[in-house]
C-alpha cells in the first residue's frame, strides 16, 4: 500500500439520519424512524449493555399518554420487561413533614376525561431493556457505542467521522442530553436555571394498595411524589418516590442508612399506604434547568435535554424529550430531505414554545410551593380547592397532564 492510499480518507457510508445519544428520547426515535424504513446511524459515547444494571439510573418516569405514542410506533411498549403501572388518579397537597396534608387538596381522577389512564409509570431500566434490544434487532439502525463522534456540516449533509468510519446524512439529530457538546459546536446559547434543590429517588414496598393513585405533597423544602408502580411477587404493593429538598439536606440524607432514612420518607409520605419499606438503592440527582436559544441550526435538529431541561416536580421532562421526537419523526415523514431548511423551521415553531411553557410552569410551581410563606401557603391552598372546584378547568388541566 502506498502513502496516498494510506493516508486516504475511508469512503463516506449514505444513512437518511444520524443520531448522536442513544439514551432514551435519541434510542427511541432511532427505533421509531427505522421502524418506518429510515436508515439510521445512533452513536453513544458510553456502552448501552451497562445501562440495564439495576445500579445505573432508579428513576421511574410518569409517561403520559400523549408520548406513549413515540413508544408504541418505536416498538418498544409492547417489549417492556416489566408491566407499566397506570395512573388513574392524580392527588396534590400541601403540607410540612411530619404534618397531616391540609384539607384543602386537588384530586383529579380519569374518568373526568376519558377510560384511558393519565399515564404510565415505567422503570427507567425496563425502558433500557427494551431500547437495547430493539436498538439491536432493527437492521437498519447501525449502533456505534461506545464511541466519540466528530460532526461537521456543509451546506445538504452532516459528516460524521466515529470508529474509523466516515457518514453522511441529511439531518443529524442532537440528543446527547444537557451537556451537549454539538449545541456548543453549533454556538447555540443556553440559558440555565439553578436550583438549590436536589431530587432523591428511590422505591418503597408498602402494607396497603395504591390504587393507581399518584400523590403530589408540596412541602417547604420541595415537591415530594409518590407513583404508583405494578408490583412483583416478593412486594405486591410499589410505589417510587421522587422528592426534592434544599441540597444541603439531600447531602445529609445521602449519609443515612436505611434505617434512618426509611423513617424521613414516612414522614414525608404520611400514613395512608400503611408500613413502607425501602427496596434497592437510593438516588440522589442535583436540579436545574436550561433552555437552548434555538433547538436547530443547518442540518442540526436537537431533541430532549440537549434542548431543554426542566424541574422534574411535574414529571414532564422525558415527555418533553418524546413529544420532540414525535414532531420531528412526523416532519420527518412528510418530506423528501428530513434537513431541509424549512422542515426544521417548523419543527422549532412547534415544540420550543411549548417546551418554554412548560420550562415555566414547573419553575413558577416550584418557587410557588417550595416556601413556607405563610401568606403564600394560604393562597396556594385556596388555589388548589378553587381550581377542585372547577370541573372545566380541572379537565383543561388533565388533558395537558396527559400531552393531548
Ligand atoms: C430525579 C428526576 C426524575 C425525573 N422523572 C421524570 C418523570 O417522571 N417523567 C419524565 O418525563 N421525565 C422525568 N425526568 C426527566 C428525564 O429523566 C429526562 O428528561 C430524560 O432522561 C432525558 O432523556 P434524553 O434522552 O434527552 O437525555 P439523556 O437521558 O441525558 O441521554 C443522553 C444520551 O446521550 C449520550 N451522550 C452524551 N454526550 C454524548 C456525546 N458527546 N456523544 C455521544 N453520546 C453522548 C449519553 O451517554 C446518554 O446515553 C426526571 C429527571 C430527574 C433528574
Amino acid at each position: 500500500m502506498n502513502t496516498a492510499e494510506t493516508l486516504k480518507e475511508p469512503a463516506a457510508d449514505a444513512v437518511d439520519i444520524a443520531i448522536i445519544g442513544a439514551g432514551p428520547v435519541g434510542g427511541s426515535l432511532a427505533c421509531q424512524l427505522a421502524a418506518s424504513g429510515k436508515k439510521i446511524l445512533l452513536v453513544d459515547q458510553a456502552a448501552l449493555p451497562p445501562m440495564e444494571h439495576p445500579d445505573f439510573d432508579g428513576r421511574a418516569y410518569a409517561i403520559a399518554a400523549g408520548s406513549k405514542r413515540l413508544l408504541d410506533e418505536a416498538g418498544l411498549w409492547d417489549n417492556l420487561p416489566y408491566q407499566p403501572c397506570p395512573i388513574l388518579d392524580i392527588k396534590v397537597t400541601d403540607g410540612k413533614p411530619g404534618y397531616p396534608a391540609s384539607p384543602l387538596q386537588l384530586q383529579f381522577d380519569h374518568r373526568a376525561v376519558g377510560d384511558a389512564p393519565f399515564g404510565w409509570i415505567i422503570e427507567a431500566r425496563a425502558l433500557r431493556i427494551a431500547l437495547n434490544r430493539q436498538i439491536q434487532s432493527a437492521p437498519n439502525i447501525t449502533l456505534l457505542a461506545p464511541a466519540e463522534a466528530r460532526i461537521s456540516f456543509t451546506g445538504d449533509a452532516a459528516t460524521v467521522s466515529v470508529a474509523g468510519r466516515i457518514f453522511k446524512a441529511r439531518l443529524l439529530i442532537d440528543a446527547s442530553g444537557r451537556n451537549s457538546r454539538i449545541r456548543a459546536q453549533a454556538g447555540i446559547p443556553v440559558t440555565r436555571i439553578p436550583y438549590r434543590q436536589s431530587a432523591v429517588v428511590c422505591a418503597i414496598a408498602h402494607e396497603k394498595p395504591h390504587g393507581g393513585v399518584a400523590l403530589e405533597h408540596f412541602l417547604p423544602g420541595g415537591p415530594f411524589a409518590q407513583l404508583p408502580m405494578s408490583g412483583s411477587d416478593a412486594h405486591p404493593h410499589m410505589s417510587a418516590i421522587v422528592f426534592t429538598d434544599q441540597r444541603d439536606l439531600v447531602a445529609r440524607l445521602a449519609l443515612m442508612d436505611d434505617a434512618r432514612f426509611t423513617p424521613e420518607v414516612a414522614k414525608r409520605l404520611g400514613p395512608h399506604l400503611g408500613a413502607i419499606r425501602l427496596i434497592g438503592k437510593r438516588w440522589t440527582y442535583p436540579l436545574s434547568a436550561m433552555h437552548a436559544a434555538r433547538y436547530t441550526a443547518p442540518r442540526l435538529a436537537l431533541v430532549g435535554d440537549s434542548a431543554h431541561g426542566i424541574h422534574p416536580i411535574a414529571g414532564q421532562g422525558l415527555n418533553l424529550g418524546l413529544r420532540d421526537a414525535l414532531a420531528i419523526g412526523a416532519l420527518i415523514a412528510g418530506s423528501d430531505d428530513p434537513g431541509a431548511p424549512k422542515l426544521l423551521a417548523k419543527y422549532q415553531a412547534q415544540r420550543r414554545p411549548a417546551n418554554l411553557a412548560m420550562l415555566a410552569a414547573t419553575d413558577v410551581l416550584d418557587r410557588l410551593f417550595s416556601t413556607n410563606n405563610p401568606a403564600l401557603r394560604l393562597m396556594r391552598d385556596l388555589g388548589l380547592t378553587t381550581v377542585n372546584r372547577m370541573p372545566r378547568l380541572k379537565r383543561r388541566f388533565m388533558l395537558t397532564a396527559m400531552g393531548e
